[in-house]
C-alpha cells in the first residue's frame, strides 16, 4: 500500500488516519473542478506530492503536539489539513486570500469532521497586522506562495518570538537563501535547519527550510499588500 512509503520518513498513520486521507482524496478530486483546486489529481500522485509532502515537517524532531499552527497561502489546503489528520489536537488556521478556497477547506473540515480549526480569507499582510493573529503562533508553515524574501515577510509576524516557521521549497533554495538575508535579519528569525528530502518513487525533493522566530518585528511590517512584492526586503 501506498501509505507504507510513510514509515521510510518515520510518519507511521493509524487505520482511521489512512481513511480520512482517502478521503480527502475523493473530496478533492470530487470538487475539484468546481473549485479549481489542484492539477494533481492521479492517486498515487496525490498521495505523495500532495500528502506525504504536507507532513515532512513532522518527522523534522519538533514536538507539534497541541500547538498553534497557521498555514499561510493554504490554498487547497495544504499542509494544513494533512497536518491536522496527523496531529488532531493542535489548533490549525488556514489563510488564504481566495475566498473560493476557504470556502471548500471548510466544507473539507465538515466531511472529514476536523475541529478546532480557523479559517481567514484574506491576504497575509493585512491579517499580520491584526493583534488577535500577530506573534501569537508557535508554527507556521507555507509551501509554493512566494519566493522566500518576500514570504518571510508574510509569515514570520505571526510566528511568537521562540516558534518556528517552516518553508516548504521545492526549487532554488539556495539561491533564494542569498537573497532573503536582509529579509531575514529584519524578520528578527535565524535559520535553523535547512533538510533535503528525497520522495519516494522519483517524485522529486523537498527543501525544509525551518525558521526560529528570536525577536519582536518592528511594526512597520508587514507592509501594505503588494507592497511586498513590489519592493521585497
Ligand atoms: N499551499 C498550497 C499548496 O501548496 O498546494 C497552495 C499553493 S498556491 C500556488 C498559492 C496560494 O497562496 C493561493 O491559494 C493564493 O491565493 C495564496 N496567496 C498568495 N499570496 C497570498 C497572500 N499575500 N496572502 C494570502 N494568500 C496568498
Amino acid at each position: 500500500m501506498i501509505y507504507d512509503d510513510f514509515k521510510d520518513y518515520n510518519l507511521e498513520l493509524s487505520e482511521d488516519q489512512v481513511r480520512q486521507f482517502e478521503l480527502f482524496y475523493e473530496h478533492l478530486i470530487r470538487e475539484n473542478e468546481k473549485y479549481n483546486l489542484t492539477a494533481i489529481t492521479q492517486h498515487e500522485e496525490v498521495i505523495i506530492k500532495h500528502f506525504l509532502d504536507s507532513i515532512l515537517c513532522l518527522s523534522l524532531g519538533y514536538d507539534f503536539k497541541k500547538s498553534k499552527i497557521i498555514d499561510i497561502g493554504t490554498g487547497a489546503g495544504f499542509p494544513a489539513i494533512p497536518l491536522k489528520i496527523m496531529v488532531p489536537d493542535c489548533h490549525v488556521t488556514c489563510l488564504d486570500a481566495l475566498n473560493k478556497r476557504v470556502n471548500f477547506l471548510k466544507l473539507s473540515a465538515d466531511v472529514l469532521k476536523l475541529s478546532d480549526m480557523t479559517y481567514i480569507h484574506g491576504r497575509a499582510e493585512d491579517f499580520g497586522q491584526n493583534s488577535k493573529y500577530r506573534e501569537v503562533y508557535d508554527f507556521a508553515v507555507s509551501r509554493a506562495v512566494a519566493e522566500l524574501r518576500l514570504l518571510l515577510e508574510y509569515v514570520m509576524p505571526f510566528v511568537k518570538p521562540g516558534g518556528f516557521f517552516i518553508a516548504y521549497k521545492s526549487l532554488k533554495s539556495d539561491d533564494e537563501l542569498n537573497d532573503a538575508q536582509n529579509s531575514i535579519r529584519l524578520m528578527q528569525c535565524e535559520l535553523v535547519k535547512n533538510v533535503n528530502i528525497v520522495l519516494p518513487k522519483g517524485y522529486g525533493t523537498r527543501d525544509l527550510l525551518v525558521f526560529r522566530k528570536i525577536g519582536h518585528i518592528s511594526n512597520k511590517y508587514p507592509r501594505k499588500p503588494g507592497i511586498p512584492k513590489k519592493a521585497p526586503l
